[in-house]
């Protein structure tokens, strides 16, 4: 093995010369529509890619029954039959540190589709932009991850540690495939996930609940209308109390210093409504769907206690809820917030690496969503942070990844293994 300049010098060309094949993958990925209940398509494809390497892809099932017990679960509505979990281990020969680059293949619905102004799952590139849903979040991260790897192996880089690949299931949803990977044996000294952060260092992501809740109306046929309750109407001041919560968390004193400079980091969004059935009929039941955040060391139970307090509260004050208070449920994420020094070894390789491939500082970024990261730092003492390509509209209409930044997170992505694992 000769000099790192040298080294760097062959994993360089390596990813530029297999760079139309890694957006082909990416490519390939983006047309396999992996929305949850749907990824057995998109990890096939993966685990195909991963063999092609002459790795030996793991692809299992997740056991819900085991991973109920672990913390950090989140509990599920729906089955894990077909819908499987994804991982692959380059061997060392070292005793150098190992590293995971973990990704999630799952995308969230593109509907309506209608409001593109391309094919969502056409993967198509202009300007050197690939639109579609799940092109930047985060199968793009994926591709990098994948052909950072395939470039060390096609190079001769015998890393002295090793390096763990996971493609993981919901992690836009509860997280459980990342924590399914895990309690599997797939761990390693520190973690890097290639999310779509424009090439900035994750460090701290708040934590995050699904809240569901279902008014109760009167039914009646519409010509009687004014002598019965419409569900949907009595859902209004709750919706507005959502938003009344909202602000008071948002100005309440001890945000975490990493959320100082960003303007409105919690974020209670009402995802989803659905009430009534019939143009005629008046609602018997309204239900929505409401994401609710909180910073990092906050308790989950305290967090869920003040949105229900809040809810009933507002109830109270109103003749029909007060005698028909809604029903507040959670389920789906029940995701913890955290945070990573910047100090952390594995963040000093990513900086470096990053400085080395294009001449630049790095950022460090508060993410106000919530990504896999949380496992690693939180229940594995797995130092684990987030660095991947640049795009925007994520879960939004016209979602895209700028493809340079992919080739340019991909080379970083090697150094950072060569970095961290060291070689022999
Ligand atoms: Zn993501």
């Amino acid at each position: 093995m000769g000099s790192s300049g040298e080294i760097e010098r062959g994993v360089f060309e390596k990813i530029d010369e297999n760079w139309d094949r890694e957006v082909a993958f990416l490519r390939g990925m983006v047309r396999r529509p992996s929305t949850l209940g749907n990824e057995a398509h998109v990890q096939r494809f993966v685990a195909g890619e991963l063999r092609g390497m002459g790795l030996a892809p793991d692809v299992w099932e997740i056991d819900h029954a085991e991973i109920a017990r672990l913390p950090g679960y989140s509990p599920v509505e729906w089955s894990y039959a077909g819908r499987p979990n994804v991982a692959a281990v380059l061997k060392s020969s070292g005793n150098g540190r190992s590293l995971v680059f973990n990704g999630h293949v799952d995308v969230v619905p593109a509907t309506p589709e209608h409001h593109w102004t391309v094919d969502p799952w056409g993967a198509e590139v202009q300007d050197g932009r690939m639109y579609g849903r799940g092109a930047a979040d985060m199968k793009a991260g994926v591709a990098a991850m994948v052909y950072a790897t395939r470039a060390l192996m096609e190079a001769g880089v015998t890393l002295a540690g090793d390096l763990v690949l996971q493609t993981v299931i919901e992690e836009e949803c509860t997280g459980n495939g990342a924590l399914a990977a895990l309690a599997r044996g797939y761990g390693a000294d520190a973690a890097i996930i290639p999310e779509p952060f424009g090439r900035r260092l994750l460090e701290a992501q708040v934590g995050v609940m699904w809240a569901r809740v279902t008014v109760r109306g009167k039914g009646a046929h519409a010509e009687r209308a004014s002598a019965s309750v419409n569900a949907v109407l009595a859902a209004v001041p709750l919706l507005g109390a959502v938003k009344e919560l909202e602000a008071e968390v948002n100005g309440a004193p001890g945000r975490p210093p990493q959320f100082d400079g960003i303007e409105h980091p919690l974020n209670y969004n009402v995802g989803i409504l659905r009430g009534g059935d019939w143009a005629s009929s008046v609602p018997e039941e309204c239900v929505f769907e409401v994401r609710i955040s909180c910073y990092p060391g906050e308790g989950l139970e305290a967090v869920e206690a003040r949105f229900k307090d809040k809810l009933l509260e507002a109830a109270g004050k109103d003749p029909w809820l007060s005698e028909n208070p809604p029903s507040i449920s959670f389920y789906a994420f029940r995701a913890e917030g955290c945070a990573i020094d910047r100090d952390e070894p594995v963040a000093a390789s990513l900086v470096d690496s990053h400085r080395r491939v294009t001449g630049e500082e790095p950022g460090f970024f508060s993410f106000t969503g919530t990504t896999d990261a949380r496992f690693f730092n939180l229940y594995h003492g797995i130092p684990a942070t987030c660095y991947g390509p640049a795009g925007a509209n994520l879960h939004a209409p016209d979602e895209w990844v700028d493809l340079e930044s992919v080739r340019e997170v991909t080379k970083v992505l090697a150094l950072s293994a060569i970095d961290w694992c060291g070689t022999v």
